[in-house]
């Protein structure tokens, strides 16, 4: 049933543009997997021109807690897919998928944003950032523009961790996602913050390089999220040694273990992530130690190579061959 909230134009709209682009999709495969909630319509069509292939839904998002009204429209499609893909196993629970897989996200550790790098880009990169410098203390969040990534929590925490150390600058780097409206009006009321205040540096569109160094040079980043999905920001920074203060929402849980590779805090808890980010700056060997064994934990769980070995498993399964 459609959720009685969700106008009847918005939902003719959704069905006209996922249908145009399924016939984007032409026939000859034997295994579809869609992204995301919101292609899930283009189910209707493929489901009659490609009536052989297998559908996956691989599902991105955090769907504990979910809006009713959303959820049961979201359903009505993806109930249709043979076997659902989830980030962490809570998620599975909302929709009733006839097949589940856990598959955890990975990030890439030879890409531009993740690779390690020489002094000399290293120091360019640095130059690219100023007037942020490296010589002071520097916490980083690196989130589009989206309250759920909940960017005034994190000035807050920010703010009072200056008490404490008069010198931390913070920089907030993100992007607007094309399909968020909301993004551009919270990046202008974060950017007017920055306006205020000169050790606060808002930083838009930064090359990849760039964002490894940010991830790589910053002494901590802060994950301050309300809601998240898995989080990648939070593997990026660990596999480049640097210790994540992150709230425990999505997928932050299952890269930061607390004490171990930084610290976990409730995702409204603003005067725990400014005590470890505190706790952090005060001790470098701390920060070093959390660092090291994040470089570990995302080496032997958060790599693509790993996530390259659970794909066939997951197609395997959907096509029910022996693997
Ligand atoms: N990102 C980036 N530049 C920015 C902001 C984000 O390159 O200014 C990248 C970030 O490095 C990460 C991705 O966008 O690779 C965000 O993924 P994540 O899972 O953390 O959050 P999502 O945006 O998918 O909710």
């Amino acid at each position: 049933m459609h959720a009685p909230s969700l106008p009847d134009r918005s939902i003719e709209a959704y069905a006209e543009v996922t249908d145009r682009n399924a016939t984007e999709i032409e026939d000859g495969y034997d295994v579809i997997v869609i992204h995301d909630p919101q292609p899930l319509g283009t189910i209707d069509r493929l489901e009659k021109t490609m009536p052989n292939a297998a559908t996956v839904w691989r599902c991105h998002v955090d769907l504990t807690a979910p809006s009713e009204e959303h959820l049961a429209f979201v359903s009505e499609y993806a109930n249709r897919f043979d076997h659902a893909v989830f980030s962490r196993s809570t998620y599975g629970g909302s929709v009733d998928v006839s097949g589940a897989s856990v598959v955890h996200p990975s990030i890439d550790p030879l890409a531009d944003k993740n690779r390690s790098l020489d002094e000399e880009t290293v120091a360019a990169e640095r130059d690219r950032l100023e007037p942020l410098s490296f010589d002071a203390p520097v916490v980083a969040q690196v989130s589009r523009f989206d309250p759920w990534k909940d960017q005034f929590g994190t000035l807050a925490a920010y703010r009072r961790a200056r008490e404490a150390v008069p010198d931390l600058q913070l920089a907030l780097a993100g992007g607007m996602a094309g399909d968020d409206p909301e993004g551009m009006e919270l990046y202008e009321r974060i950017a007017q913050e920055a306006v205020a205040d000169p050790d606060v540096h808002v930083l838009t569109d930064l090359p990849d390089a760039t964002v490894n160094v940010l991830q790589r040079e910053s002494d901590i980043v802060v994950q301050k999220s309300l809601r998240e999905g898995f989080g990648l920001v939070v593997s990026e920074a660990l596999w480049k040694r640097t210790p994540v203060v992150g709230s425990n929402v999505g997928g932050i849980p299952l890269q930061v273990e607390d004490g171990h590779d930084g610290y976990l805090v409730d995702p409204d808890d603003v005067p725990g992530v400014t005590d470890g980010v505190v706790a952090l700056l005060e001790d470098e060997r701390l920060r070093t130690s959390l660092g090291e064994n994040g470089r570990v934990r995302v080496r032997e769980r958060f790599l693509l190579p790993r996530q390259l070995a659970d794909l066939p498993e997951v197609l395997a399964t959907v096509l029910d061959l022996e693997y």
